[in-house]
């Protein structure tokens, strides 16, 4: 069988470019799934950019194209990057779902290179506070709940529409505490349900 290197949810079209992660979340979609929504989003092999953009074809058909699979997007930030303009020439919107660690992985700050690329990005909080994000993450790289703060905040300082999501599993108390954290860094939080 082919892997999935594209796959499309309702009106939007998800690219599926890496299983890699930096992150280990005990909530993670993958955990025990081979597949989500109907489609195997495990890789033998990950797609090169020009693969990905023969799936996409015309990215109008779609209302938006998401970087969002398996596995974090910024780990594969040239193909995503490439992908961005490819998509933008041919008159498509972009979205990046991402864990927020894509500078901690590039090891410098990336928000300028995603300026203008993507348009809009969702950054995974998860917790209000470190202790908290690592039990509930379990980042591989240091720094990640801090590393991730600033990534959003740079973004948001570079103009990008930038968003915070948690996923309500954490619980009412933790939620109303993440939401202070974003009404404290200006960036509007999304409150989501735990995809079982
Ligand atoms: S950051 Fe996303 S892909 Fe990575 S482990 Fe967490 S939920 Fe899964």
């Amino acid at each position: 069988m082919k892997d999935t290197y594209t796959y499309q949810i309702g009106e939007s079209l998800y690219l599926n470019l890496t299983n890699r992660c930096t992150n280990r979340c005990t909530f993670c979609v993958r955990n025990g799934k081979e597949t989500y929504e109907g489609y195997a989003l495990w890789l033998r092999t990950e797609p090169t950019a020009e693969q990905v953009l023969s799936e996409i074809g015309d990215p109008k058909r779609y209302r938006e194209i998401v970087f969002c699979g398996f596995g974090e997007p910024t780990c594969r930030l040239d193909e995503l990057l490439f992908l961005c303009d490819k998509i933008h020439e041919r008159g498509g919107k972009t979205r990046l779902n991402t864990n927020g660690h894509g500078s901690i992985f590039a090891g410098r700050d990336i928000s300028g290179d995603l300026k203008g690329r993507v348009d809009r990005i969702n950054v995974s909080l998860n917790a209000p506070e470190e202790g908290e994000y690592d039990e509930l993450c379990r980042p591989l790289v240091e720094n990640a709940f801090q590393g991730m703060l600033d990534f959003a905040e740079c973004c948001k300082r570079a103009g990008i529409d930038v968003r915070f999501s948690v996923v309500d599993c954490i619980g009412a108390e933790k939620v109303e505490k993440c939401r202070k954290l974003a009404d404290r860094l200006q960036i509007p939080l999304r409150v989501r349900e735990m995809i079982e």
